[in-house]
């Protein structure tokens, strides 16, 4: 596993524009103080979102990828991507895949943090098919097609994309966390990106009430004293 002083670029691959929050903000906040370049690709717009049935889906896409630029800015995040996939109906294709190994040969990650491609049956929701369909697609992307030269070898001809090898994943969501990380320093700032997505917490009443019991939760797991917080990933070495 690397330390953070090894990492110079990490690029965080989601479904839809909150999915970081949610999951790991609090844990970018710490990447970004430590500086390191953060970059995020979001497969969909979260066209699919909201609450509000007067918004047009193609409004909707607009807000909340405004939404995800303003959340972003909360933890030191500056380089926002959208691949623009439907929100809702992403499967883990072989177009998606060209396209993330696209972005990990632009950006060069040592770390590539994307969901888990599991099913956790002991928290569903997390498990979105979108999830699941990003997590395979970023892991195939990271393995074998962004390293293997020969893989979509027109990223390399026509865009001039050289092979490139991640070191390591960390997923988001999965059944079987083994890495925590104390974010009770960035916890306001993981709050506050949160509330950037106003069309979909807007109406979340207890919002960081509820954050703190899960964060808690991860941090009690981890065996971190009273009153820390944590965000868990599973760490797969890569390289
Ligand atoms: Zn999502």
């Amino acid at each position: 596993m690397l330390s953070d002083s090894e990492v110079r670029r990490i690029l965080v691959i989601t479904a839809h524009p909150d999915d970081v929050d949610f999951a790991s903000a609090g844990t970018v906040a710490t990447w970004a103080d430590a500086g390191i370049n953060v970059t995020y690709c979001v497969v969909t717009d979260g066209d699919a979102g909201g609450y509000d049935e007067t918004v047009g889906r193609a409004e909707m896409a607009s807000i909340r990828r405004g939404e995800q630029i303003a959340a972003a800015e909360q933890v030191g995040v500056h380089d926002v991507r959208f691949l623009g996939y439907p929100d809702g109906r992403v499967e883990a294709t072989l177009t998606l895949r060209k396209d993330l190994a696209r972005v990990i040969r632009q950006i060069r990650p040592q770390r590539v943090a994307c969901p888990s491609p599991e099913r956790n049956y002991a928290r569903p929701g997390v498990s979105h098919p979108d999830h699941r369909a990003v997590g395979s697609a970023a892991l195939d992307a990271v393995y074998p097609d962004a390293r293997n030269p020969f893989a979509f070898p027109e990223l390399l001809d026509d865009e001039g994309l050289a092979a490139w090898t991640v070191s390591e994943v960390w997923l988001m969501g999965g059944p079987a966390p083994n890495r925590h990380v104390d974010v009770t320093e960035t916890f306001k700032r993981k709050i506050a990106a949160l509330r950037a997505h106003e069309s979909q917490t807007g109406q979340m009443d207890g919002l960081e009430g509820r954050l703190r019991e899960w964060l808690s939760r991860a941090a009690a797991a981890a065996g971190l004293p009273e009153g820390h917080l944590a965000e868990a990933f599973q760490v797969l070495e890569t390289g």
